[in-house]
């Protein structure tokens, strides 16, 4: 754990792109302001990251976003490859690591696997490979509060499903039945990886909404993948792979988007916003259960079982 000290009043600003900081027992430390400095803020910290790179943060309260009331609701179904589809029928997928990036990943690996344990070679090829990570884990960052932001702006109201429940049959399903989606992630540490991604993902969300004042809402969204938006009727065989066709109405949409339209009529139907559920259709989803922070509501299981 690096030692904290005093930032205000220890940063002079060199230009609009470099500023200096007095760190405790080094002096003034020349560092790139990778953000706007707040008008306010408190105790700095300096890091180094596992590709050797050094930081230099501060606390500081998050800024609110700003933004004026849309009249909108939205729907997200949560891609188990890092993707969002929403229920306006938008799909936005994560940046991934390019062809050349990863043939270099790949070079390294097994430059790595050659390589004697302890030796300075074996550590260099260890931080290239830290670096390429980390070149990663900054974009998903971006993309991710790029995205939350943009929802929380546009939107009054947006419905989610709950993670936990999610991830609970997921897991009991081994890999579900649908391998456009998550063909590569079905190795136990991939599913790892984007259980973590989309825990970040939906803390943002809730974070950024509640500052806002947007509505939040988490859904247990059952059989959302196959239920038809439309007439509400459910059947496996409705969905195959990315194509949602209704058995019952010919309904047509992408598979995630009318799962996402789903997740926002449960969400409507939870908030009283919507007297009807999925396909204009009453079904019982029992009263609304408040959980955690403002703007947050959510259903359990067991209060529509109830109902
Ligand atoms: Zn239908």
């Amino acid at each position: 754990m690096s030692p904290r000290f005093e930032g205000r009043d220890t940063i002079r600003k060199l230009s609009g792109r470099w500023a200096t900081v007095q760190v405790p027992k080094c002096g003034a430390v020349r560092f790139r302001l990778s953000r706007p400095l707040p008008p306010d803020f408190g105790m700095g910290r300096v890091t180094k990251d596992a590709a050797g790179r050094w930081h230099v943060s501060f606390a500081a309260p998050q800024p609110p976003i700003e933004r004026s009331a849309t009249g909108k609701a939205i729907g997200l179904d949560l891609g188990i490859t890092v993707s969002v589809a929403t229920s306006d029928g938008v799909l936005k997928s994560a940046p991934q690591p390019g062809a050349a990036e990863l043939k270099r990943k790949l070079r390294l690996e097994r430059k790595l696997a050659r390589q004697s344990k302890g030796s300075n070679r074996r550590a260099r090829t260890k931080l290239a490979l830290a670096k390429l990570a980390a070149r990663q884990a900054d974009r998903l960052n971006d993309w991710r509060e790029k995205v939350t932001t943009q929802l929380v702006v546009e939107n009054d109201l947006i419905s989610i499903e709950d993670l936990r429940v999610k991830n609970m049959m997921a897991s009991a399903k081994g890999s579900i039945a649908a391998p456009g989606k998550n063909v590569r992630a079905k190795s136990g540490l991939n599913r790892e990886i984007a259980r973590q991604g989309w825990s970040t993902f939906s803390r943002r969300l809730e974070q950024k909404a509640a500052a806002a004042g947007v509505e939040l809402v988490r859904v247990t969204a059952r059989d959302t993948s196959r239920c038809c938006n439309n007439c509400s009727h459910t059947e496996e065989g409705n969905r195959k792979n990315q194509a949602f066709v209704c058995k019952a109405c010919g309904h047509e949409d992408h598979a995630d988007v009318n799962a996402a339209k789903n997740i926002l009529a449960d969400g409507l139907l939870a908030t009283g916003h919507e007297a009807t559920g999925r396909g204009g259709i009453v079904r019982p989803f029992g009263p609304v259960v408040p959980s955690g922070g403002p703007g947050e509501a959510s259903i359990t299981e067991a209060a529509r079982r109830a109902a």
